[in-house]
Protein backbone atom coordinates (compact mmCIF):
# COMPACT_ATOMS: atom_id res chain seq x y z
CA UNK A 1 0.00 0.00 0.00
CA UNK A 2 0.88 3.25 -0.60
CA UNK A 3 0.33 5.98 2.31
CA UNK A 4 0.34 9.57 1.52
CA UNK A 5 0.49 11.73 4.17
CA UNK A 6 -0.82 15.55 4.22
CA UNK A 7 0.97 18.22 3.72
CA UNK A 8 2.07 19.59 6.78
CA UNK A 9 1.92 16.29 8.56
CA UNK A 10 3.83 16.24 11.75
CA UNK A 11 7.02 13.88 12.45
CA UNK A 12 5.58 13.35 15.26
CA UNK A 13 2.14 11.81 13.10
CA UNK A 14 4.49 9.89 10.48
CA UNK A 15 6.27 8.00 12.94
CA UNK A 16 3.23 6.72 14.58
CA UNK A 17 2.08 5.39 11.00
CA UNK A 18 5.32 4.21 10.08
CA UNK A 19 5.02 2.16 13.75
CA UNK A 20 1.45 1.19 12.82
CA UNK A 21 2.77 0.03 9.24
CA UNK A 22 5.41 -2.31 10.77
CA UNK A 23 3.01 -3.39 13.64
CA UNK A 24 0.67 -4.79 11.24
CA UNK A 25 3.46 -6.91 9.33
CA UNK A 26 4.95 -4.34 6.58
CA UNK A 27 7.66 -2.74 5.92
CA UNK A 28 7.52 0.90 6.07
CA UNK A 29 9.63 2.92 2.88
CA UNK A 30 9.21 6.61 3.97
CA UNK A 31 10.23 9.16 0.63
CA UNK A 32 10.45 12.78 2.67
CA UNK A 33 9.69 14.80 -0.26
CA UNK A 34 9.73 19.21 0.21
CA UNK A 35 5.75 19.13 0.36
CA UNK A 36 4.21 15.80 0.73
CA UNK A 37 5.64 12.19 2.79
CA UNK A 38 5.20 9.19 1.23
CA UNK A 39 5.25 5.74 3.07
CA UNK A 40 5.16 2.84 0.99
CA UNK A 41 4.17 -0.50 2.86
CA UNK A 42 5.51 -3.39 1.56
CA UNK A 43 3.96 -7.32 2.36
CA UNK A 44 1.45 -9.54 1.45
CA UNK A 45 -1.79 -7.95 2.05
CA UNK A 46 -3.64 -11.39 2.46
CA UNK A 47 -5.21 -11.95 5.95
CA UNK A 48 -4.40 -8.70 7.37
CA UNK A 49 -7.99 -7.10 7.12
CA UNK A 50 -8.74 -3.71 8.66
CA UNK A 51 -4.92 -2.27 7.82
CA UNK A 52 -6.48 0.00 4.82
CA UNK A 53 -9.12 1.38 6.90
CA UNK A 54 -6.85 1.95 10.07
CA UNK A 55 -4.51 3.59 8.15
CA UNK A 56 -6.72 5.78 6.18
CA UNK A 57 -8.02 6.75 9.95
CA UNK A 58 -4.91 7.57 11.35
CA UNK A 59 -4.05 11.80 11.94
CA UNK A 60 -1.99 13.34 9.36
CA UNK A 61 -3.09 10.42 6.29
CA UNK A 62 -4.15 12.37 3.38
CA UNK A 63 -4.86 8.95 1.49
CA UNK A 64 -4.08 5.02 1.13
CA UNK A 65 -3.86 3.03 -1.92
CA UNK A 66 -3.20 -0.12 -2.99
CA UNK A 67 0.09 -0.93 -5.23
CA UNK A 68 -1.55 -4.24 -6.33
CA UNK A 69 -5.20 -4.55 -7.09
CA UNK A 70 -6.93 -5.77 -3.50
CA UNK A 71 -8.36 -8.98 -6.02
CA UNK A 72 -5.11 -11.16 -5.69
CA UNK A 73 -6.92 -14.45 -7.16
CA UNK A 74 -9.48 -12.84 -9.74
CA UNK A 75 -6.19 -10.11 -11.30
CA UNK A 76 -4.66 -11.14 -14.72
CA UNK A 77 -1.08 -10.05 -13.22
CA UNK A 78 0.77 -11.85 -10.52
CA UNK A 79 3.13 -9.25 -10.10
CA UNK A 80 4.89 -6.69 -13.04
CA UNK A 81 5.28 -8.16 -16.15
CA UNK A 82 4.01 -11.48 -14.70
CA UNK A 83 0.48 -12.60 -16.24
CA UNK A 84 -1.88 -15.43 -15.07
CA UNK A 85 -3.39 -17.53 -18.53
CA UNK A 86 -7.10 -17.26 -19.14
CA UNK A 87 -9.75 -18.98 -17.09
CA UNK A 88 -11.30 -21.28 -19.35
CA UNK A 89 -14.34 -22.00 -17.55
CA UNK A 90 -15.68 -25.83 -18.51
CA UNK A 91 -19.59 -26.91 -18.35
CA UNK A 92 -20.20 -30.34 -18.24
CA UNK A 93 -23.40 -30.66 -19.58
CA UNK A 94 -25.60 -33.43 -19.21
CA UNK A 95 -27.64 -34.77 -22.10
CA UNK A 96 -29.75 -37.78 -22.94
CA UNK A 97 -27.27 -40.22 -20.46
CA UNK A 98 -24.44 -38.20 -21.88
CA UNK A 99 -21.96 -35.69 -20.46
CA UNK A 100 -20.96 -32.89 -23.45
CA UNK A 101 -18.59 -30.31 -22.09
CA UNK A 102 -18.71 -27.14 -23.80
CA UNK A 103 -16.60 -24.54 -22.51
CA UNK A 104 -16.58 -20.24 -21.87
CA UNK A 105 -13.33 -18.11 -22.76
CA UNK A 106 -11.68 -20.81 -24.41
CA UNK A 107 -11.15 -18.66 -27.44
CA UNK A 108 -13.99 -18.96 -29.01
CA UNK A 109 -17.65 -16.95 -29.33
CA UNK A 110 -20.40 -18.84 -27.19
CA UNK A 111 -24.16 -17.62 -27.35
CA UNK A 112 -26.58 -18.43 -24.60
CA UNK A 113 -30.20 -17.68 -25.69
CA UNK A 114 -33.43 -17.62 -23.68
CA UNK A 115 -36.60 -16.00 -22.50
CA UNK A 116 -36.46 -13.52 -19.81
CA UNK A 117 -38.61 -15.64 -17.92
CA UNK A 118 -39.55 -19.73 -18.14
CA UNK A 119 -43.90 -18.99 -18.82
CA UNK A 120 -44.67 -22.66 -19.83
CA UNK A 121 -43.02 -25.54 -21.29
CA UNK A 122 -44.09 -24.94 -25.26
CA UNK A 123 -42.64 -21.30 -24.54
CA UNK A 124 -39.25 -22.80 -23.63
CA UNK A 125 -39.60 -25.67 -25.76
CA UNK A 126 -39.82 -23.14 -28.55
CA UNK A 127 -37.01 -21.28 -27.45
CA UNK A 128 -34.72 -23.87 -26.87
CA UNK A 129 -35.59 -24.96 -30.45
CA UNK A 130 -34.70 -22.15 -32.02
CA UNK A 131 -31.96 -21.17 -30.20
CA UNK A 132 -30.10 -23.91 -30.84
CA UNK A 133 -30.98 -23.73 -34.50
CA UNK A 134 -29.14 -20.78 -35.16
CA UNK A 135 -25.95 -21.74 -32.87
CA UNK A 136 -26.29 -20.91 -29.23
CA UNK A 137 -25.06 -23.44 -26.67
CA UNK A 138 -26.48 -21.94 -23.63
CA UNK A 139 -30.47 -22.08 -22.64
CA UNK A 140 -31.34 -18.82 -20.23
CA UNK A 141 -34.72 -18.77 -18.18
CA UNK A 142 -35.50 -17.56 -15.27
CA UNK A 143 -37.37 -19.07 -13.04
CA UNK A 144 -36.94 -17.08 -9.23
CA UNK A 145 -37.36 -13.68 -11.28
CA UNK A 146 -35.75 -10.55 -9.60
CA UNK A 147 -38.68 -8.31 -10.21
CA UNK A 148 -39.34 -4.59 -8.87
CA UNK A 149 -42.66 -4.80 -7.58
CA UNK A 150 -43.74 -7.38 -5.55
CA UNK A 151 -46.98 -7.51 -7.78
CA UNK A 152 -45.34 -8.77 -10.67
CA UNK A 153 -44.44 -12.00 -12.49
CA UNK A 154 -42.14 -13.61 -9.69
CA UNK A 155 -41.31 -17.00 -11.39
CA UNK A 156 -42.39 -20.51 -11.63
CA UNK A 157 -39.85 -21.30 -9.14
CA UNK A 158 -39.67 -25.26 -9.17
CA UNK A 159 -41.79 -25.72 -12.22
CA UNK A 160 -39.41 -23.55 -14.09
CA UNK A 161 -36.52 -25.33 -13.22
CA UNK A 162 -38.07 -28.42 -14.29
CA UNK A 163 -39.01 -27.32 -17.89
CA UNK A 164 -35.43 -25.62 -18.71
CA UNK A 165 -34.18 -29.67 -17.76
CA UNK A 166 -36.68 -30.59 -19.81
CA UNK A 167 -35.59 -28.51 -22.83
CA UNK A 168 -32.36 -29.51 -21.89
CA UNK A 169 -33.23 -32.94 -22.28
CA UNK A 170 -34.41 -32.33 -25.57
CA UNK A 171 -31.99 -29.99 -27.28
CA UNK A 172 -29.17 -30.74 -24.94
CA UNK A 173 -28.41 -26.95 -24.56
CA UNK A 174 -26.64 -25.73 -21.28
CA UNK A 175 -29.10 -24.98 -18.81
CA UNK A 176 -28.27 -20.61 -17.25
CA UNK A 177 -30.73 -19.46 -14.09
CA UNK A 178 -30.77 -17.05 -11.92
CA UNK A 179 -30.52 -17.58 -8.02
CA UNK A 180 -31.51 -15.22 -5.94
CA UNK A 181 -31.47 -16.98 -2.30
CA UNK A 182 -28.85 -19.06 -0.82
CA UNK A 183 -31.88 -21.29 0.60
CA UNK A 184 -32.49 -22.19 -2.95
CA UNK A 185 -29.07 -22.88 -4.00
CA UNK A 186 -29.56 -26.90 -4.11
CA UNK A 187 -32.48 -26.83 -6.05
CA UNK A 188 -31.28 -24.46 -8.44
CA UNK A 189 -28.00 -26.59 -8.53
CA UNK A 190 -30.21 -29.72 -9.03
CA UNK A 191 -31.40 -28.20 -12.39
CA UNK A 192 -29.03 -25.89 -13.81
CA UNK A 193 -25.97 -25.73 -15.58
CA UNK A 194 -24.46 -22.50 -15.04
CA UNK A 195 -25.77 -20.58 -11.84
CA UNK A 196 -26.64 -16.89 -12.44
CA UNK A 197 -26.13 -14.08 -10.02
CA UNK A 198 -28.54 -11.38 -11.38
CA UNK A 199 -27.11 -7.50 -10.97
CA UNK A 200 -29.07 -7.03 -7.91
CA UNK A 201 -27.47 -9.70 -5.95
CA UNK A 202 -23.31 -8.68 -7.29
CA UNK A 203 -22.72 -7.81 -3.64
CA UNK A 204 -24.65 -10.51 -1.84
CA UNK A 205 -21.51 -11.27 -0.04
CA UNK A 206 -23.39 -14.35 1.78
CA UNK A 207 -24.72 -15.42 -1.59
CA UNK A 208 -21.29 -15.46 -2.75
CA UNK A 209 -19.26 -16.91 -0.11
CA UNK A 210 -21.66 -19.53 -0.03
CA UNK A 211 -21.39 -20.04 -3.91
CA UNK A 212 -17.17 -20.67 -3.22
CA UNK A 213 -18.58 -23.96 -1.58
CA UNK A 214 -20.07 -25.48 -4.76
CA UNK A 215 -17.97 -26.11 -8.21
CA UNK A 216 -20.54 -24.73 -9.95
CA UNK A 217 -19.55 -22.00 -12.87
CA UNK A 218 -21.30 -18.91 -11.81
CA UNK A 219 -22.35 -16.52 -14.39
CA UNK A 220 -21.93 -12.74 -12.33
CA UNK A 221 -23.61 -10.07 -13.50
CA UNK A 222 -22.40 -6.60 -13.02
CA UNK A 223 -24.39 -4.43 -10.37
CA UNK A 224 -26.48 -1.97 -12.05
CA UNK A 225 -24.90 0.99 -9.96
CA UNK A 226 -21.44 -1.11 -9.14
CA UNK A 227 -17.60 0.06 -10.80
CA UNK A 228 -15.44 -2.73 -12.27
CA UNK A 229 -13.50 -3.03 -9.02
CA UNK A 230 -16.43 -3.71 -7.06
CA UNK A 231 -17.50 -6.56 -10.13
CA UNK A 232 -13.84 -8.04 -9.43
CA UNK A 233 -13.91 -8.32 -6.00
CA UNK A 234 -17.53 -9.78 -5.76
CA UNK A 235 -15.83 -12.11 -8.39
CA UNK A 236 -13.02 -12.55 -5.86
CA UNK A 237 -15.63 -13.34 -2.82
CA UNK A 238 -16.27 -16.41 -5.15
CA UNK A 239 -13.03 -17.20 -6.19
CA UNK A 240 -11.16 -16.72 -2.67
CA UNK A 241 -14.26 -19.15 -1.53
CA UNK A 242 -12.66 -22.29 -3.76
CA UNK A 243 -14.51 -21.60 -6.73
CA UNK A 244 -12.43 -20.59 -9.83
CA UNK A 245 -15.54 -21.13 -12.31
CA UNK A 246 -16.70 -17.43 -12.62
CA UNK A 247 -17.80 -15.68 -15.92
CA UNK A 248 -18.24 -12.08 -15.23
CA UNK A 249 -20.90 -10.17 -17.48
CA UNK A 250 -21.76 -6.61 -18.24
CA UNK A 251 -24.91 -5.98 -18.63
CA UNK A 252 -25.20 -2.13 -18.56
CA UNK A 253 -25.36 0.63 -15.79
CA UNK A 254 -27.71 3.38 -15.00
CA UNK A 255 -26.33 6.65 -16.01
CA UNK A 256 -28.66 9.98 -16.81
CA UNK A 257 -29.53 8.70 -20.66
CA UNK A 258 -33.10 7.88 -20.54
CA UNK A 259 -33.29 6.78 -23.87
CA UNK A 260 -32.89 2.92 -23.21
CA UNK A 261 -33.15 1.36 -20.01
CA UNK A 262 -29.59 1.01 -19.49
CA UNK A 263 -25.96 2.26 -20.82
CA UNK A 264 -24.09 -0.50 -22.44
CA UNK A 265 -21.10 0.11 -20.46
CA UNK A 266 -18.54 -1.90 -23.55
CA UNK A 267 -15.39 -0.03 -21.97
CA UNK A 268 -16.10 -2.56 -19.79
CA UNK A 269 -15.12 -5.23 -21.84
CA UNK A 270 -11.58 -4.59 -22.80
CA UNK A 271 -10.72 -2.49 -19.56
CA UNK A 272 -12.18 -6.05 -17.44
CA UNK A 273 -9.70 -8.17 -19.78
CA UNK A 274 -6.87 -6.18 -18.93
CA UNK A 275 -7.57 -6.43 -15.45
CA UNK A 276 -8.45 -10.04 -15.05
CA UNK A 277 -8.16 -13.80 -16.69
CA UNK A 278 -11.44 -14.20 -16.21
CA UNK A 279 -13.73 -14.93 -18.99
CA UNK A 280 -16.20 -12.32 -19.96
CA UNK A 281 -19.77 -12.38 -21.34
CA UNK A 282 -22.01 -9.13 -22.31
CA UNK A 283 -25.74 -8.91 -22.34
CA UNK A 284 -27.26 -6.30 -24.77
CA UNK A 285 -31.02 -7.04 -23.96
CA UNK A 286 -30.45 -5.84 -20.63
CA UNK A 287 -27.74 -3.62 -21.37
CA UNK A 288 -30.22 -1.91 -24.20
CA UNK A 289 -33.57 -3.08 -23.36
CA UNK A 290 -34.59 -2.44 -26.61
CA UNK A 291 -35.07 -4.74 -28.71
CA UNK A 292 -34.10 -2.59 -31.81
CA UNK A 293 -30.59 -2.09 -29.99
CA UNK A 294 -30.23 -5.68 -29.55
CA UNK A 295 -28.04 -6.64 -32.94
CA UNK A 296 -25.81 -3.63 -33.36
CA UNK A 297 -24.52 -3.76 -29.81
CA UNK A 298 -23.96 -7.79 -29.98
CA UNK A 299 -21.86 -7.10 -33.19
CA UNK A 300 -20.00 -4.31 -30.48
CA UNK A 301 -19.68 -6.12 -27.59
CA UNK A 302 -17.46 -9.28 -29.94
CA UNK A 303 -15.51 -6.39 -31.64
CA UNK A 304 -14.52 -5.04 -28.30
CA UNK A 305 -13.43 -8.70 -27.04
CA UNK A 306 -16.18 -10.30 -25.46
CA UNK A 307 -15.91 -14.05 -25.11
CA UNK A 308 -20.07 -14.22 -25.31
CA UNK A 309 -23.33 -12.93 -25.28
CA UNK A 310 -26.22 -13.55 -23.43
CA UNK A 311 -29.48 -12.63 -25.19
CA UNK A 312 -32.73 -12.79 -24.51
CA UNK A 313 -35.32 -13.92 -27.39
CA UNK A 314 -39.18 -14.87 -27.30
CA UNK A 315 -42.05 -16.90 -29.43
CA UNK A 316 -44.13 -13.60 -28.93
CA UNK A 317 -42.64 -11.01 -27.50
CA UNK A 318 -45.33 -8.64 -27.19
CA UNK A 319 -47.22 -11.54 -24.98
CA UNK A 320 -43.93 -11.93 -22.61
CA UNK A 321 -44.16 -11.83 -19.04
CA UNK A 322 -41.20 -9.49 -18.61
CA UNK A 323 -39.03 -8.17 -20.74
CA UNK A 324 -40.85 -8.39 -23.92
CA UNK A 325 -39.49 -4.68 -25.31
CA UNK A 326 -36.03 -6.19 -25.10
CA UNK A 327 -36.85 -9.62 -26.44
CA UNK A 328 -35.76 -10.77 -30.33
CA UNK A 329 -38.34 -12.89 -32.33
CA UNK A 330 -36.42 -16.16 -33.35
CA UNK A 331 -35.99 -14.98 -36.63
CA UNK A 332 -34.23 -11.64 -35.81
CA UNK A 333 -32.22 -13.72 -33.52
CA UNK A 334 -30.60 -15.32 -36.25
CA UNK A 335 -30.42 -12.62 -38.08
CA UNK A 336 -27.93 -11.44 -35.15
CA UNK A 337 -26.51 -14.65 -34.93
CA UNK A 338 -24.63 -14.17 -38.72
CA UNK A 339 -24.15 -11.01 -37.64
CA UNK A 340 -21.70 -11.91 -34.54
CA UNK A 341 -20.05 -14.55 -36.48
CA UNK A 342 -19.17 -12.20 -38.66
CA UNK A 343 -17.73 -9.86 -36.16
CA UNK A 344 -16.02 -12.71 -34.34
CA UNK A 345 -14.27 -14.07 -36.89
CA UNK A 346 -13.03 -10.39 -37.89
CA UNK A 347 -11.63 -10.58 -34.54
CA UNK A 348 -10.14 -13.54 -34.44
CA UNK A 349 -12.75 -15.27 -32.21
CA UNK A 350 -14.11 -18.10 -34.11
CA UNK A 351 -18.29 -18.65 -33.34
CA UNK A 352 -18.35 -21.81 -31.51
CA UNK A 353 -21.41 -22.95 -33.44
CA UNK A 354 -19.23 -22.75 -36.58
CA UNK A 355 -16.98 -25.93 -35.89
C1 LIG B 1 -31.91 -11.51 -16.16
O1 LIG B 1 -30.89 -11.84 -16.80
O2 LIG B 1 -32.99 -12.06 -16.28
C2 LIG B 1 -31.82 -10.38 -15.23
C3 LIG B 1 -32.78 -10.14 -14.34
O3 LIG B 1 -30.73 -9.64 -15.42
P1 LIG B 1 -30.05 -8.52 -14.49
O4 LIG B 1 -29.75 -9.18 -13.17
O5 LIG B 1 -28.82 -8.14 -15.26
O6 LIG B 1 -31.02 -7.39 -14.36
MN1 LIG C 1 -34.92 -10.01 -18.44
Amino acid sequence: MIVTMKAGASREQIDQVIALIEECGYKAHPIFGSNLTVLAAVGDERGKSGVFERLGSQPGVGKVEYILPPYKLVCREISPGLEREPTVVKIRVRHKERVTERAIGDGRLSVIAGPCSVESLEQVMTCAREAKKYGATFLRGGAFKPRTSPYSFQGLAEDGLKILAEAREEYGLGVVTELMDIHNLDLVSKYTDIIQIGARNMQNFMLLRNLGDTDRPILLKRGMSSTIDELLMSAEYVVSCGNPNVILCERGIRTFETAYRNTLDLNAVPTLRAATHLPIIVDPSHGTGRWELVKPMSMAAVAAGADGLIIEIHPEPAKAFSDGQQSLKPKKFGELMDAVAAVASCVGKPPCWKD
